[in-house]
């Protein structure tokens, strides 16, 4: 029989929540503050600014006490007014939650239809705006990383695309899986509002959330007339000019995140976006020396925060989990949604190594081994190949 309790550190490797550091862990062990006073104000004023730069936006960010699908919401009910138009794009899992939220908001969602395999494809964004001369699109709304696929879309090209349209719409983009393990810039990609959580590449635990606004979003929240109340930014802002909430913040959370940002910026912001594309390098050669096949099907669509795994036909990708669990005492991302059973998910972001990637691996590989599924060995040396062909410069020594 199994240990009933499993001995090693668990291997949280689902596409977030990510693993949280004990540099983060040790950071939220503090007691909880007066959200009024004069230390949380500090506080405050400190990670409303330093988000700005994880966004690279100059902009408002606001933060709620939330999940990801409560930003989501925020988005759509301070921009837009009952009955307008959306453009979305099937490009998976949560794609498609975010239209249905956005059609119980009473939105008319057009959805650009996808194969879960690629991203938004910017030349039909471009066709349905150049057919739209009386901008019935009020926004278009992207995923950026599709957490349930894993599969990246290309946001500067899609903004160009919009612009070469000349459409007015705004720009919505989901980057709740994205942020801080993919690289990411709302200003220089001319993103309106950019929608983002705690549990993943910020290496937080969940409950927060995010809203970065443009000005041209500001100005569009004005004449919106979707219901809203918890959600209305005016009232984060103004309050957030001072350091502080409109109503009781995750003190303990925001403790997290200034410890998160201080990390992200302590490496860089590059560094850790080349981080994550080198693993997601090594994942997806460690995949095709099983003889498996990636979901993805662009590689410049490749995500860099995780990588879905196609299973072989007859046989259950929630099975296989299972028996990696219960073996090695790891999580791994299941199938969702069109893809249920199908694929298993490979988390590699947020606070993730060479070894984490390795000890990771060399789960998936024992447990294909252990629940029968035909593969060849040897992924595991793939990637260590890889990783070793590509391993950045030590720092120089004293
Ligand atoms: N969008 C994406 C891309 C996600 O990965 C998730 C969660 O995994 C969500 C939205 C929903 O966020 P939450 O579960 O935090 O509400």
């Amino acid at each position: 029989a199994l240990n009933s309790h499993p001995s090693g550190r668990h291997f949280l490797q689902i596409p977030g929540p990510s693993t949280v550091p004990d540099r983060i862990l040790r950071a939220m062990d503090y007691p909880t503050i007066d959200h009024r006073g004069p230390e949380f104000q500090q506080l405050g004023k400190s990670v409303l600014a330093g988000i700005r730069k994880i966004f690279r936006t100059e902009s408002h960010v606001v933060i709620y006490p939330a999940s990801g699908t409560g930003a989501w919401e925020a988005a759509l009910v301070n921009t837009l007014s009952p009955g307008d138009t959306v453009l979305m794009c099937e490009t998976g899992h949560f794609a498609s939650l975010w239209k249905r939220m956005a059609e119980r908001l009473g939105l008319v969602v057009e959805f650009i239809p996808g194969d879960w395999r690629h991203g938004a494809d910017p030349a039909a964004i471009e066709a349905k705006l150049a057919a739209d001369p009386q901008h019935r699109y009020k926004a278009v709304c992207v995923v950026h990383n599709e957490t349930s696929t894993g599969v990246t879309s290309r946001i500067a090209d899609v903004r160009k695309a919009i612009d070469r349209a000349k459409h007015p719409a705004l720009f919505m983009v989901d980057t709740i899986s994205g942020l801080a393990s993919a690289d990411y810039r709302h200003d220089e990609w001319g993103v309106d509002v950019t929608v983002s959580g705690s549990q993943k590449g910020l290496m937080l635990p969940p409950g927060l959330s995010f809203n970065a606004i443009s000005a041209k979003a500001l100005e569009a929240s004005k004449n919106a007339k979707l219901p809203r109340a918890y959600w209305e930014w005016n009232e984060m802002i103004a309050s957030n000019a001072s350091g502080y909430f409109p109503s009781t913040p995750a003190t303990n959370l925001l403790y997290g995140l200034h410890e998160a940002i201080a990390m992200l910026h302590e490496e860089g912001l590059d560094n850790v976006f080349a981080r994550h594309k080198r693993h997601g390098e090594a994942t997806r050669a460690a995949v095709r020396a099983w003889g498996l096949e990636v979901l993805c099907l662009e590689p410049a669509e490749y995500s860099p925060v995780l990588t879905a795994v196609v299973m072989p036909e007859g046989h259950s990708a929630d099975a296989f989990r299972k028996i990696v669990l219960a073996n090695f005492n790891m999580s791994l991302g299941q199938g969702l949604g069109k893809v249920a059973g199908k694929v298993f998910r490979i988390g590699h972001l947020g606070d993730f190594n060479d070894l984490t990637l390795m000890g990771t691996l060399a789960g998936v590989e024992m447990g294909l081994g252990l629940s029968g599924v035909p593969h060849r060995k040897g992924g595991v040396l793939a990637a260590m190949e890889h990783l070793a062909a590509t391993a950045p410069a030590a720092p120089a020594s004293e």
